[in-house]
């Protein structure tokens, strides 16, 4: 065996010599499937002597594309001829070279979430059927999903039923043709068009998807578990000439299938390749026994499942440990404070993740580690890229490059205010429509058109034809920083200088430092480019996100927030899995749809299986939703892990342990189960006389404070404390002087 496939186990090894023809990788999380890719792509150019050029893997973000090729450069020479990057950045390289097969123009635009709804929001004013309770962001999923799995607006009138029931569906399949129909006139894509486009281009043209194939001899896709329909169907088509697909998944892992997902697409694999070899890998090495033995019960539940085997390689570790706060914030205030503890004792806060259901639950929970002075990392929220700043400076870039980009001229029309109001707008785009050309086209008209202030908008048609040839001439960073000054953007924020205007500023100065840093990793690269890097960024992908409220920068060493879909195919040592209740994780809609309590499942069982050591799971008994403040019970999810965890006080000190063998609940501490109580054992590092969280104590300099967490015994006793006048301070009590009050 070669030296590589000695860092495998022996089921990993053979996988990773997996040669020519379809392979499927179908084993339970950490199991070391990413790795076993990777290993697998080293092997194909060391011991087969392939190309780089002509291995693509296929992953879910452009960060783990990234990271993939970093370990395989590690292990082989010439990783970066490697071709790594998800479905939608393959879209956008073939369509740039390619897309004029398929009716796109050069130079088009990649629309995001809100342009889409900028759009839909437009055509729902004047669609029959619609009406002012019609919701475009519905129509726009039903869009989304319908492009996902390749429907037409017609399939969606033949096909549509089953998951429309909150419009009609005539009226969806309208709105989807007039949507799809203004797309195309502004020379724009969306998302899900990616894909859909490649698919058509490989289907129609096939000298093109031979000139594909022949740089993709050798496919990976990791994380096959959510494909759907459309990449699905970009796979096969690029697979179908060598046949060498190289799939690895976990359907336990499928969570995606409301935005089309489906599972169905690992199940038949065999199907589709009945030749395909089919490895599977049956150890763990990501989390301890204990984690594993509760991902594994839990998972169980499903019905819908292929059965798998997945022993740890770790050994047994800390419990995985439960708390029920009374409310929210004593929930996040027991994160905050378990984060602080492990920090006092030597955890980095870059291996502690807090994962949650809903985006809206990290608010709380970033407060209290602010509060502890613990910096944290929000993946995903408002990201970077979707600051209002950011997406205007860069709707400037597109509008300069796609002249025929209405959205995006609507955006910045009004930034900084020009004196072309709402009534010389409507009349623009109304002679743009009945002429089939653009807004920014009419507004070069503007004197045939508009009674009043043409000149404004004829100025504004001038200062856009300057940014155009800017975009020829300049790097990317140089093209911002003319942008930001001849559209008077900059003057408008500098005019008044508030926080949030400053905050602002600086936020644009950290995009023309991203594009000088894009353009010396991209050399030649142009502004149109730069554009397309950043319209792919996801907000799991933003590198540079920053804290919600300011703009301290987010030290390397900080706390992960995010939620459960995001943290997919990631580890941590410590996790926290924040609100386990019924209503929030399963959420309260899953629980409606036909298979959505199992999708919940999945969801949590990836959750759990991200802990590499230590997995906490917290609930709160009382909960604010839509400013009510509601009760919430556990999750059901608790009751089919009995006995696989402790349930533990605020302080961490256990509560008692539910044996599964035994069935009962037992406690250690008989008598005494209130959660503020201390327990009549010493569980933790409490004695006598020792300081215990929560405690109120007084510093001669820093004042009062508020024990959040204590280590060690003795002399080497250490004491967290908040100190709301001096931050958070960690003290050894021998010599902190302080006095309890
Ligand atoms: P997921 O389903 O969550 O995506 P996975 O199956 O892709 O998980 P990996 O992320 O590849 O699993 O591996 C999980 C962890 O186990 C990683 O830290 C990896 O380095 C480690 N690991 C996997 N196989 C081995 C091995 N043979 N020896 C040592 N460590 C391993
Ligand atoms: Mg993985």
């Amino acid at each position: 065996m070669s030296d590589l496939l000695a860092q495998l186990n022996p089921a990993q090894a053979q996988a990773a010599a997996h040669f020519r023809g379809p392979a499927l990788v179908l084993a339970g999380a950490g199991s070391g499937k990413t790795r076993t890719l990777i290993y697998r792509i080293a092997h194909l150019i060391q011991e087969h002597g392939v190309a780089p050029h002509q291995i693509l893997a296929v992953t879910f973000t452009n960060k783990a594309a990234a990271e993939m090729r970093e370990r395989a450069a590690k292990l082989v020479e010439g990783a970066d001829e490697l071709w790594m990057s998800t479905f939608h950045s393959a879209g956008v390289r073939i369509l740039r070279a390619y897309g004029e097969h398929v009716g796109l123009k050069r130079g088009f635009v990649i629309y995001d979430d809100d342009d889409q709804l900028d759009l839909l929001k437009e055509i729902i004013g004047a669609l029959p059927g619609a009406g002012p309770d019609t919701n475009p962001r519905y129509l726009r999923a039903i869009i989304d999903r319908a492009k996902s799995n390749l429907w037409s607006p017609d399939d969606l009138l033949r096909l549509g039923e089953e998951w429309i029931s909150g419009m009609r569906k005539d009226v969806a399949a309208e709105g989807y043709r007039r949507y799809q129909s203004r797309l195309r006139a502004a020379n724009a894509i969306d998302f899900s068009d990616l894909l859909v486009e490649t698919v058509r281009l490989f289907r129609t043209v096939p000298e093109v998807l031979e000139k594909i194939q022949n740089r993709a001899v050798f496919i990976h896709i990791d994380e096959y578990q959510d494909t759907n329909r459309a990449q699905y169907e970009f796979a096969r088509l690029l697979a179908s000439r060598d046949r060498n697909v190289l799939v690895v998944g976990d359907p336990d892992q499928s969570i995606y299938r409301f935005r089309g997902a489906d599972i169905q697409n690992i199940l038949d694999f065999q199907n589709d390749y009945p030749d395909a070899k089919v490895y599977r890998l049956e150890h763990n090495y990501r989390s301890t026994a204990a984690v594993l033995e509760a991902a594994n019960k839990l998972i169980v539940n499903n019905s819908e499942r292929l059965e798998k085997v997945l022993r740890p390689v770790k050994e047994e570790g800390g419990p995985v440990r439960f708390y029920r706060a009374p409310d929210h914030r004593a929930e996040a205030d027991f994160v905050a404070m378990h984060v602080t503890r492990g920090r006092a004792e030597g955890v980095a806060l870059k291996d502690i993740a807090v994962l949650y259901r809903t985006n809206a639950q990290s608010r709380v929970v970033e407060e209290s580690l602010r509060r502890a002075g613990i910096p944290a990392r929000i993946v995903g929220g408002v990201g970077f890229y979707d600051r209002r700043e950011i997406k205007d400076l860069l709707a400037y870039t597109r509008l300069a490059i796609n002249p025929s980009d209405d959205v995006a001229l609507r955006r910045i029309i009004g930034r900084p205010k020009r004196g072309i109001g709402d009534t010389a707008l409507a009349k623009l785009s109304e002679w743009a429509q009945q002429h089939g050309t653009s807004v920014l086209e009419a507004c070069r008209n503007a004197e045939t058109i508009l009674e009043r202030g043409a000149a404004k908008a004829t100025e504004f048609h001038a200062l856009m034809n300057s940014l155009s040839e800017a975009v020829e001439m300049y790097s990317p960073q140089g093209f911002l920083k003319f942008a930001l000054e001849v559209t008077g953007y900059e003057d408008m924020l500098r005019a008044e200088k508030d926080s949030e205007n400053l905050s602002r500023l600086e936020n644009l100065e950290e995009l023309i430092v991203a594009a000088e840093e894009w353009a010396r990793e991209n050399e030649g690269g142009t502004v149109a480019d730069f554009l397309d890097d950043a319209a792919l960024l996801s907000s799991v992908d933003d590198a540079r996100v920053k804290r919600e409220n300011g703009n301290a920068d987010v030290p390397e060493d900080a706390v992960t927030l995010m939620t459960l879909h995001n943290a997919k195919g990631l580890e941590f040592p410590i996790v926290f899995i924040v609100g386990v209740e019924e209503g929030l994780l399963p959420s309260k809609n899953s629980l409606t749809e036909p298979g959505g309590l199992e999708e919940e499942r999945r969801l949590m069982y990836v959750g759990i299986t991200r802990a590499m050591d230590q997995l906490y799971l917290t609930a709160a008994e009382n909960r604010q939703t839509f400013g009510k403040t509601v009760s919430s019970e556990e999750s059901r999810f608790l009751s089919e892990i009995e006995g696989l965890y402790q349930e533990v006080n605020q302080y961490g000190e256990v509560l008692g342990e539910r044996r599964a063998s035994r069935g009962t609940w037992r406690s250690f501490n008989p008598g005494s189960t209130a959660t503020q109580s201390k327990p009549a054992t010493a569980a933790s590092a409490t004695e006598a006389g020792a300081y215990r969280g929560g405690e109120r104590v007084s510093h001669p300099k820093f004042g009062e404070g508020q024990v959040l967490a204590v280590s060690g015994f003795g002399d080497k006793q250490q004491v967290v404390v908040n100190f709301p006048s001096a931050g958070t301070k960690t003290l050894l009590t021998k010599f902190a002087n302080l006095t309890r009050l």
